[in-house]
């Protein structure tokens, strides 16, 4: 067990969004079994494993959206691929529906925190998954996909990377990109500005109806890294009520351990205030995540070296979970 009871019972009062982990792709992989405890990664090392039922019962996380992942070459059967890790999902909920649940909307997540069990929530990452048709983010959706991240590592039919293949930093959405962020608000689906272009990352924030996210990123106030985003980035996010999610990657933070979170967590509070902070670990994702949260149990090692830095519990409550929370209900799913 780690961190101190004092962080721990902060959990269980507030139990935990996390934004983004890739784990579906490993049960995809694999065969990742969520339901079995893992150890974990050493030499903190590994690029997977960092998720697990138990160790997210341990570490205080109440809701785990898992991002759906498909590499976009060949460029066919991206679409299946991000079936096929739903599929992952709800075989693993069928074994024991006690322990994890699929869950859409806030009141999913707080109906689950009330029954003791996991919320499992579904994201794709990167809109070649929809192949060029808004019809398979209506059929996303339907199957319970709460967030779309415009971009991954390549240019798509609807934008462009901030880093990546076929990357244009002077263009924003395509025509396609605009039709899909207006198709998001009707669906019920949350834009993720992650990954994408600054230009495109403006565009889509100004476009969307409701709050968009960053799920999973490093800001570049704290660190100055490709990956990240700038205080122009986090104030349009903020403005519109949408949260960023604090990647637990040293590459992208600049350093390893705690401190690195703690402080990209701090400017975002800076330059927006303090509902627009959250948590997009990307564990499982292809990092090597901070040794200090190198896995979902390790999660009340931040939240002591945020009691430590001064926040309150208030504050912290936004960081784990309020924040999160707000965003998903503010971007409500069709009857
Ligand atoms: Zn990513």
């Amino acid at each position: 067990m780690f961190g101190t009871d004092e962080a721990r019972a902060l959990h269980s009062r507030h139990p935990a969004i996390d934004l983004h982990a890739d784990s579906l792709m490993w049960s995809r992989w694999t065969g990742y079994d969520l339901h079995v405890r893992h150890e974990a990664p050493l030499p903190f090392a590994a690029l997977g494993g960092h998720v697990d039922i138990p160790r997210m019962i341990e570490g205080g996380v109440g809701a785990q959206f898992f991002g759906l992942v498909s590499v976009p070459f060949p460029t066919r059967g991206l679409a299946a691929v991000i079936d096929e890790q739903i599929d992952r999902l709800e075989q693993t909920v069928r074994v024991n529906p006690q322990r994890i649940r699929k869950a859409r909307t806030a009141a999913d997540i707080r109906k689950a925190a009330a029954d003791g069990t996991i919320a499992a929530l579904l994201g794709i990452e990167g809109g070649h998954a929809l192949e060029g048709s808004i019809e398979k983010l209506g059929h996303f959706a339907r199957r319970g996909v709460r967030y779309l991240g415009l971009c991954h590592f390549s240019a798509n039919e609807l934008c462009y990377p901030a880093y990546g293949s076929g990357r244009k930093d002077d263009r924003g959405l395509t025509d396609f990109g605009r039709k899909v962020v207006i198709a998001c608000s009707e669906l019920g689906v949350i834009v993720d500005l992650a990954h994408i272009n600054k230009r495109g990352f403006l565009e889509a924030c100004a476009l969307a109806e409701h709050p968009p996210i960053v799920s999973h990123t490093g800001v570049l106030g704290a660190f100055e890294h490709w990956r990240n985003i700038d205080d122009e980035q986090l104030r349009a996010v903020a403005d519109k009520g949408g949260v960023i999610g604090v990647i637990f990657c040293p590459r992208y933070l600049g350093a390893d351990g705690i401190k690195p979170v703690v402080s990209h967590l701090k400017h975002i509070v800076n330059v927006c205030g303090e509902d627009a902070p959250a948590l997009g670990s990307d564990w499982d994702g292809f990092i090597i995540p901070t040794k200090d949260l190198c896995d979902a149990a390790r999660l009340p090692l931040l939240t002591d070296a945020l009691i430590k830095e001064g926040f309150s519990e208030e504050t912290i409550a936004k960081i784990l979970r309020g924040n999160a929370l707000r965003a998903i209900e503010d971007n409500p799913v069709p009857a």
